[in-house]
């Protein structure tokens, strides 16, 4: 918007009928250092108004065709003619014109005769005004800048998406059209962030923006709008959040077409500083007026339906549904739970025995949490589990459970139980924040436990991740004397090369395979090689959900060391396991 005065001598725009009166303007002005350009009439100037964005216009009252007055009218009307200074040309003395002359809009005026040094100062210092003028607009831009749009990317903010929302949507009503607001978060940026750092994090996030602008602006549904009005419509509400909104919407499809564009413009890799990064998104639409009319309810509702598509599998979108907004207070209410039970320890520990599958004794337990809700009842580990770690609080809580699994360690030996080895399931979520072996250490130094007789379960994803981090944290721990056994082996990565990279113990067969063994052969061949290649690397081999004699047998003659299940037991409270052991049975004779 600023003027490059600066940059070139300023260009005088001089409008007279009279040749002689413009010559002498245009010496006198020169002779000042100006550009000057002519036009013998009000239709001439205003002609080329657009063209020449002079700097300045000196106009004469009177004229043929369009006088001073209207010509300076219509250069007002002008896009870029509302603050352009104009200076009338009066007659001497003459009240009337100058009053008409400042009704039509006019900067300034001066009489005739003109006093030619007077003009060349009186256009310096209109200039001059006009400069400090645009300062100031600038300035006022740039305060606006920083209060409406993203600083990092250039998108708007959330106050500016909010503004220009809510002026679409009164327009929309009027209208009688439909509109879609996005809301899209990134899949995995956290991991991202603290794995590469907020600097790599940055710089993703403004290429992000710049490839979901680019999408957007070439997508049919923003083709149809004006261009210069659909700036706003694009914004960062922070974090790796983006929101979009589509006005104008033929139907709602459109808005979905929108969605998958986006993600096929995400997946191609991004690279930042030398890093190859792989990124997706999860967008949630609601839609004007189906999912509500005002801007904060389209924007929540948007907001919970990509929840939605996270819980669906990220990199992909939905639409909202009612069912959502019951679902959300649920599981709003939900969380708020699970906060207060970490935070008063309300969980249970069983124990589930593990048997040697030699002699049928127990030789273990594998712990498992259980949480009775005082509504819900008793809630799976595996619902209760991922908010957990969603809500940040898997550290405070496996805490407990290592304290817990210890206390009751020192209770069986104070008792003269004989040692018995307790799994705890490790969520792969502490590999991330580093604080496991600190608080393992911790746990097992205050409780002082036997630690050869504790053993942490991993999945095969926290190796797969193959990070030098990762050795370190299960280095440390088999320092300390824990074991280390893979949980869930053979539903996800089951590679070799984790299992000779890492110093494990154990792997725990999922009970996947142990279901099918008997009536499908290719399930026994894979229990089968999993075992061959085990007993190759010395490690313990353990069978989960083992519910029948059958399966037991069969895994016993395959050399399976350890077995787990319904057969045996299933999980059950301190006390009954400690009767188990008392009466010392063994589960040969169940089978
Ligand atoms: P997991 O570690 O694979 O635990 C084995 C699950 O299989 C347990 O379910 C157990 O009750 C069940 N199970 C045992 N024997 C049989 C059987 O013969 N048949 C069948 N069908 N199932 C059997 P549970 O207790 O519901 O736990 C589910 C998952 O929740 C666990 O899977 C584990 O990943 C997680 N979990 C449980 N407690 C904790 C905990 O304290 N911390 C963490 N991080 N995760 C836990
Ligand atoms: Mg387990
Ligand atoms: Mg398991």
């Amino acid at each position: 918007m600023k003027k490059t005065i600066q940059q070139h001598a300023p260009l005088i725009q001089v409008v007279d009928d009279d040749l002689a009166t413009r010559l002498l303007m245009r010496a006198s002005l020169e002779k000042a250092g100006f550009r000057v350009s002519e036009a013998q009439n009000g239709l001439v100037a205003v002609a080329e108004f657009e063209e020449l964005q002079p700097d300045a216009i000196l106009l004469d009252v009177m004229m043929p065709k369009l006088d001073g007055f209207d010509t300076c009218r219509a250069i007002r009307r002008h896009s870029n003619g509302h603050h352009t200074p104009i200076l009338m040309v009066t007659g001497l003395e003459d009240l009337e014109s100058i009053h008409r002359s400042f009704d039509s809009g006019a900067t300034d005026f001066i009489t005739k005769p003109i006093n030619w040094p007077v003009l060349n100062y009186r256009v310096k210092y209109m200039l001059r005004a006009s400069e400090a003028f645009y300062d100031v607009i600038d300035k006022q831009k740039q305060i606006q800048e920083l209060a409406f749009f993203d600083h990092l990317t250039g998108l708007a903010n959330r106050t500016m998406f909010k503004d220009s929302l809510e002026l679409l949507l009164a327009e929309s009503a009027t209208e009688e059209s439909q509109l879609a607001v996005l809301f899209m978060d990134l899949d995995r940026f956290k991991t991202i962030n603290d794995t590469l750092g907020h600097h790599i994090g940055d710089i993703l996030l403004k290429n992000v923006a710049a490839r979901i602008n680019s999408c957007i602006r070439d997508s049919d549904a923003f083709n149809r709008l004006d261009k210069g009005e659909s700036k706003n419509y694009i914004s960062r509400q922070g974090g790796d959040e983006f929101t979009i909104m589509l006005p104008r919407l033929i139907n709602p499809e459109d808005a979905s077409r929108v969605a998958q564009r986006i993600n096929k413009f995400l997946a191609k890799s991004f690279k930042v500083e030398g890093h190859e990064i792989f990124i997706s998104a999860s967008i949630g639409i609601s839609i004007f007026p189906l999912d509500g009319t005002d801007a904060e309810v389209l924007m929540k509702h948007a907001d919970l339906a990509m929840y939605h598509a996270k819980e669906k599998g990220k990199n992909g979108f939905q639409f909202y549904k009612k069912s959502l907004n019951i679902k959300a207070k649920e599981r709003l209410s939900f969380e708020n739970d699970i906060r207060k039970a970490v935070a008063n320890k309300e969980f249970k520990l069983w124990y589930q025995p593990q048997i040697n599958m030699q002699d049928g004794r127990i030789t273990g337990a594998e712990s498992l949490s259980r949480w009775n809700h005082p509504i819900l009842g008793e809630v799976q580990p595996s619902d209760f589990i991922p908010s957990i770690e969603e809500l940040g609080l898997i550290i405070p809580f496996t805490d407990w459970v290592i304290r817990q699994a210890g206390s009751q360690q020192l209770d069986w030996l104070k008792s003269g139980i004989r040692p018995i080895h307790i799994a705890v399931n490790i969520s792969s979520k502490h590999f991330v924040q580093q604080q496991l072996p600190k608080k393992l250490i911790c746990a097992v130094k205050e409780n002082s436990l036997i630690p050869n007789s504790l053993e942490v379960e991993i999945t095969e994803s926290v190796l797969a991740e193959q990070s030098g981090e990762t050795l370190k944290v299960l280095q440390d721990l088999k320092e300390l004397g824990l074991t280390i056994s893979v949980d869930d082996f053979g539903t996800g990565y089951s590679c070799l090369m984790y299992l000779k990279n890492f110093p494990i113990d154990s792997i725990k067969i999922d009970r996947f395979f142990v279901k099918d063994i008997i009536t499908s052969p290719q399930d026994a061949a894979i229990v089968r090689a999993i075992i061959a290649m085990a007993q190759s690397l010395e490690l313990t081999v353990i069978a989960e959900g083992i519910e029948t004699k059958e399966q037991f047998r069969m895994l016993r003659d395959m050399g399976c060391d350890i077995g787990q299940g319904y057969l045996f037991s299933p999980a059950i409270p301190a006390e009954d396991f400690t009767q188990l052991v008392l009466d010392d049975i063994s589960f040969n004779d169940v089978a």
